[in-house]
């Protein structure tokens, strides 16, 4: 069977040119990178040239990138080392309603340990308002974390206006960089963050490797004990393939980011107008501050995971809400935070377009997908009762 991948904000394929770049030290240069001899020094410069490559993405020194085990860990990361690292300062930090769980998991934890934490809302575009960052902010606050984009819903936060307050107010500032790095243009010092996560798998590195950028001066404390690595911040023997993969990802996406928005935003926007013109479907999330991979429509009347279901069965890959939402009962809770019903939350999907899907692939899904609509809008007792009412 053909099959069509457009999930690509749950994970993308790993490039072939990555693949390739890795081979290296999973066979000869396998040496441990802290080694003095030879094997050491050929690992250690491999990572010194990923972290290179990883700052001149972001516009910063090479020895404020840490290399951690992906998204989640650098998000944990953030949160715990500058919490515990600031704790006398006091026991209080901002976020959104609308963070990955890698975020909102640990916050609750701290929740739990007697720390204060405030949830900002969005609004109905998915926006956090820079003013209620302003006014939670108090002088116990050691912590502000506002993610990039969703990963739901693609929206792009005003993180320069929210760095400005924070800078002001002497605040640390952490983004969930994870959906934005490497797919639109992201410069630590244009957004005012101090801190910044990022993970391979979601630009065509690697799975199991990530990042986390700390501004020189933050104070940040480890939470893994053991070697002296990544500037003591991270101790275990590092992933070296994954490092090298991350970095090779990293160099593929500069030379190649401008035109891969102009085309995916391109395919983007043609699907969304078909979408559109299906009775009872709605764009979920910001007209233009938005991911150029990002669709996140409403389908009256359908079920969401029936969706994803039957789509599945002809071969499409999509999502519901979010990939991690998928195992989760209940509605997923930016849905919810951006004003919608429950129902209109449970018949949500999410469609992420990759590089390599093609305007063929796009085409095909539509036919496919105004198929599956009808037919589960046929089995739908209470769309029959609208429809009929209607006439
Ligand atoms: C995928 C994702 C993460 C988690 O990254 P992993 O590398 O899978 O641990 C965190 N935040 C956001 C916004 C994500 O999309």
């Amino acid at each position: 069977m053909k099959r069509i991948y457009l999930d690509n904000a749950a994970t993308t394929p790993t490039r072939p040119e990555v693949i390739e770049a890795m081979q290296p030290y999973f066979k000869q240069s396998f040496g441990n990178p802290s080694s003095v001899h030879f094997f050491g020094k050929e690992t250690l410069n491999a990572i010194n040239e990923a972290r290179y490559r990883v700052a001149q993405m972001l516009g910063t020194k090479d020895e404020e990138i840490i290399f951690v085990s992906g998204g989640t860990e650098s998000d944990n990361l953030a949160i715990f080392g500058t919490a515990y690292a600031n704790r006398d300062k006091g026991h209080h930090i901002i976020t959104s309603q609308i963070e990955h769980k890698a975020v909102l998991e640990p916050c609750r934890f701290l929740e739990r340990e007697g720390w204060r934490i405030t949830y900002l809302p969005v609004d109905s575009a998915g926006m956090v308002d820079p003013d209620d960052v302003k006014d939670a902010i108090t002088e116990e606050t050691v912590l502000i974390s506002i993610m990039n984009a969703n990963n739901e819903i693609g929206t792009i936060q005003p993180l320069n206006e929210i760095g400005t307050i924070a800078r002001e107010r002497g605040v640390y500032f952490h983004t969930d960089a994870v959906q934005a790095f490497s797919h639109i243009p992201v410069k630590v010092d244009e957004i005012n963050v101090d801190l910044l996560s990022f993970s391979g798998h979601k630009f065509y590195g690697p799975k199991g490797i990530g990042g986390l950028y700390v501004r020189k001066g933050t104070a940040i404390s480890p939470y893994l004990f053991g070697g002296y690595q990544e500037f003591n911040l991270r101790a275990g023997t590092e992933n070296v393939p994954g490092i090298v993969g991350i970095g090779k990802a990293v160099q593929l996406s500069m030379l190649e980011m401008d035109a891969q928005i102009v085309y995916i935003a391109s395919l983007r926007d043609k699907l969304v107008r078909s979408l559109l013109e299906i009775e009872g479907v709605r764009l979920n999330g910001h007209s233009s501050q938005r991911l150029p991979n990002n669709i996140n429509v409403s389908v009256d009347f359908v079920d969401s995971e029936a969706m994803v279901i039957n789509l599945d069965f002809k071969g499409i890959a999509i999502s519901a809400g979010s990939s991690c939402t998928a195992a989760m009962k209940g509605p997923s809770h930016v849905l919810t935070a951006i004003g919608l019903s429950y129902e209109e939350a449970r018949s949500s999907i999410r469609i992420t377009i990759g590089k390599d899907n093609t305007e063929e692939e796009l085409t095909y899904f539509l036919d496919v997908f105004k198929d599956v609509v009808n037919n589960l809008r046929d089995m739908s007792p209470v769309f029959q009762e609208r429809r009929l009412g209607s006439k």
